[in-house]
């Protein structure tokens, strides 16, 4: 893309977008992934092909680069379900506990956390904190409740959630295992218990993807947001990837983030050209959030 080189602009991408805008990135990832790349990021622009959190993210660790996100309502259910005000009534209310936050949240939530976590890190993040330590994990409380099914330990949950990983529907994953059943289900750790209990392998959208390379299985029921299917496809041509159903959805049954899929080709293209919408944070939140970044980072090395 001429624009691209012309502006030295560097496009990022999430698993969940479109497949068009993943073609064009530089690099696609999940948000581990996506961190660690915008840390290396050589370039004057970073367009964001994701959602807000994640753009205010990469701005969180490039203050000095211009971060651009291509539709500024591409928000997250998840993050939203997390408002600074009450959360800090929360841990206000619990000063003992140390708080670990999933990366999906405002850069305002991440600068009242003492640590952020990814689904790929969360468990040795988790367990990276002393056994007597008291802990209060938010927003995702079913990536919460998963790591304490792992962990054994006893947080203190927030209760958000993220409106597509709710969307599966038993029942309809049970049928289409009637019609696949060597099929192996796989499923990303924000998605309910009960969906959860059903999966061969849990893991980050990075994950599931080197889980079907890997496996030498040859069909897989994918229980996260359908975008990953491109990537994954890509990956194991030769495999049969199917979509987890959703209770909503009778027509193509897979299961799509809106707020993912507000950012279109067209926009790339219009947010490159005009370099905007920009992210901007306020110096002292993004400092304040940068530390628990970094913690993380750390850890995940
Ligand atoms: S898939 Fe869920 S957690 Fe991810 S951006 Fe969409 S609403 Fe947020």
């Amino acid at each position: 893309m001429e624009l691209k080189k012309e502006k030295n602009a560097v496009i990022l991408a999430h698993y969940y977008q479109e497949a068009d805008i993943q073609d064009i990135a530089d690099y696609v990832g999940d948000s581990l992934g996506l961190s660690q790349e915008a840390m290396k990021v050589d370039a004057d622009i970073i367009l964001f092909a994701g959602v807000h959190f994640m753009a205010e993210t990469a701005k969180i660790l490039n203050p000095t680069k211009k971060v651009i996100l291509p539709d500024l309502k591409a928000g997250c259910s998840l993050a939203e379900s997390c408002p600074p005000d009450l959360f800090k009534k929360f841990i206000d209310e619990h000063p003992d506990h140390i708080v670990i936050t999933y990366v999906n949240c405002s850069a305002e939530i991440k600068a009242l956390s003492d640590i952020v976590c990814t689904s790929s890190n969360a468990l040795k993040i988790v367990e990276s904190i002393p056994k007597e330590t008291p802990i209060i994990f938010a927003p995702d409380k079913n990536l919460g409740k998963y790591i304490i099914s792992k962990t054994g330990r006893d947080m203190l949950l927030w209760d958000g959630s993220c409106v597509v990983h709710e969307a599966f529907s038993l029942d309809k994953l049970i049928e289409v295992h009637k019609q696949y059943p060597a099929a192996t289900i796989i499923a990303h750790p924000e998605s309910e218990t009960h969906i959860l209990q059903t999966a061969s392998y849990i893991g980050s959208t990075a994950g599931m993807i080197n889980y079907v390379k890997t496996n030498p299985n040859n069909q897989f029921i994918v229980a996260t947001e359908a975008g990953i299917l491109h990537k994954m496809q890509q990956e194991v041509p030769h495999k049969i990837l199917i979509p987890a159903p959703s209770k909503e959805d009778n027509t193509c049954a897979c299961s799509e983030c809106g707020y993912m899929k507000m950012n279109t080709l067209q926009k790339v293209y219009d947010c490159l050209l005009n370099e905007s919408p920009e992210i901007n944070i306020p110096e002292n939140i993004r400092k304040k959030a940068l530390v628990p970044i970094e913690r993380m980072l750390e850890l995940s090395k």
